[in-house]
């Protein structure tokens, strides 16, 4: 009998004690520093000549890992490889699936910092966010546990008089994982053991900014005694692997998440029937947001302005969930605006190595150019009022920024900028701020800051998201408590960390037997 799940507690840095001992575990990663990490394919490690390299956002000179770059063939192996591992691994007994994902929580559990510090390193999170993320990766590995020992039951249905129904899961077969950089090891490990506690085998191909921490949790799968060829890591390009992958006959299932233009793309290659495939695929796709925080002018004005804060900011606005639109009555709007602006510049931004450290870079030179760029369109349509700079001599480093008065249409109000920038609108009454908080393609996270109990109860029914949060950040769903996933452009609706989530990996099976 396992204990009931509960999420993994957050590291208190303020202890002198954990301080050290995270400052111990990132000089032990300081040792595995420019290491160089194989493919894995059915249990085999290859090593090729090209190679994807992994370096440090907050200091470009310092190459985290270099990891081999699969080719067409490659991919090929592991779907071939997953594919004969499925043929056993589909009939292990749930439980005992379930336990490996026990094992591989319980073994990050006991060297936690190490990997967090590695987080620092491959993606630029602080501390705070780096814990958060492996807790989170801990967190899926218990809960998907957990749920799997449940769905093995099945569920209820009817028998009449002389018969015997029954309505169990079955699993789907190969699955392709593409998950994103901003979550590198949470979601990573996340879309990785669904599909394998569920009974299918997979095929991870890591987003080539952070490769190294996919290396490192399939040594920790081994080391938890996962059959070879059930994970198969293959670090490679989209346009040399990616589509080679989710178009293969073999592939049952893709899970991505990442940007809506990949998201899409793979939604609709995913229709296609090939020649020799028996099957429709099936596609999870967790795409891009655009999300708002609504601060009405019966609030807590200090919450509201902390809201915004730590919603815009958190680890440099690289998160789906983002709340990177303020749309703010007008009564409070320049006390809210100001309050914002002095947490933000009371912030640290720099090196996420050091403790005191609100903000890091950003992720690369692609999202530093891009981000970059909107702070330029910004400075058109709206007003700068705080921030607004960006260094990319050393690593990547971009102000947390704010921009005020935009009209709801704005560029700057309706596209991901996925980086450290909040844009301010006004509204005047409260149907005004439900139309401003619907009016993008995206429907992922929000939130809403009201004492107006009919407020609340209307954006409950009218604020079209996934992820709908009162009085509180946008941000920092936890799995097991805040089922999370999107409306409209921002994806399938799949609620990762739910109780749904898992049967979307698997077949339903009806069996009725006469008596
Ligand atoms: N689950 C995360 C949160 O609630 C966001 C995930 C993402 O950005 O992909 O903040």
């Amino acid at each position: 009998m396992t204990t009931a799940y509960k999420h993994e507690p957050f590291t208190d840095f303020t202890n002198e004690e954990t301080k050290n001992a995270f400052k111990i575990a990132l000089s032990q990663v300081q040792e595995i520093m420019g290491n160089d990490y194989p493919l894995v394919i059915g249990g085999e490690r290859f090593t090729t000549e090209d190679k994807i390299t992994s370096i440090n956002p907050a200091n470009k000179a310092e190459i985290v890992g270099t990891v081999s770059k699969a080719t067409k063939e490659h991919a090929e192996k592991a779907i071939q490889a997953a594919a004969e591992a499925f043929e056993s691994w589909r009939n292990w007994n749930p439980e005992a699936r379930a336990d490996i994902l026990f094992r591989a929580a319980a073994i990050i559990r006991r060297r936690k910092h190490y990997f967090s510090a590695l987080l620092v390193k491959e993606a630029g999170k602080p501390w705070n966010e780096a814990d958060a993320d492996t807790a989170e990766a801990i967190d899926f590995l218990e809960y998907y546990a957990r749920q799997m020992i449940e769905l093995a039951k099945g569920k209820p249905v009817n028998s009449r008089e002389g018969e015997k129904n029954n309505y169990i899961y079955t699993p789907t077969g190969v699955t392709v994982v593409i998950p994103p950089w901003n979550f590198l090891f949470a979601i990573m490990a996340g879309t990785t053991v669904a599909p394998i506690v569920t009974g299918n085998t997979v095929v991870l191909k890591p987003a080539s900014t952070t490769p190294v921490i996919a290396a490192k949790f399939v040594e920790v799968l081994e080391e938890a005694g996962l059959p070879k060829g059930v994970v198969n890591l293959v670090p490679g390009s989209g346009s040399e692997i990616g589509d080679y992958l989710v178009d293969h006959p073999k592939t049952s299932l893709i899970t991505f998440t990442g940007s809506r233009e990949v998201g899409t793309r793979i939604f609709e290659r995913a229709a296609k029937v090939h020649p020799g495939q028996m099957h429709l695929k099936r596609v999870i796709a967790e795409m891009g947001g655009k999300d708002t925080v609504v601060v009405d002018k019966d609030c807590d004005l200090e919450l509201a302005a902390q809201s915004i804060f730590a919603s815009a900011f958190g680890f440099s606005g690289q998160k789906c969930s983002s709340g990177s639109r303020a749309v703010v009555h007008a009564d409070v709007y320049d006390h809210i605006l100001g309050r914002v602006i002095e947490i933000t510049e009371k912030q640290i931004v720099g090196n996420p190595e050091n403790a005191k450290t609100y903000m890091g870079p950003v992720i690369d030179q692609n999202s530093f150019d891009k981000i970059m760029d909107y702070i330029t369109i910004g400075k058109g349509e709206g007003r700068l009022v705080s921030g607004g700079n960006g260094d990319d001599s050393k690593g990547y480093f971009i102000e947390p920024t704010i921009f005020a008065d935009l009209d709801p249409k704005a560029r700057l109000m309706q596209e991901e900028i996925f980086g450290p920038v909040v844009a301010f609108s006004k509204f005047s009454s409260f149907d005004e701020a439900l139309e401003i908080a619907n009016n993008t393609e995206y429907g992922l996270t929000g939130a809403v800051i009201t004492n107006n109990r009919e407020y609340i109860e209307r954006a409950k029914r009218e604020f079209h998201v996934g992820n709908l949060y009162i009085n509180r950040t946008c941000t920092g769903a936890i799995v097991g408590y805040h089922p999370f996933g999107g409306f409209k452009m921002s994806g399938t609706d799949s609620k990762a960390g739910g109780p749904d989530y898992l049967a979307l990996h698997m077949q339903a099976k009806t069996i009725s037997e006469m008596l």
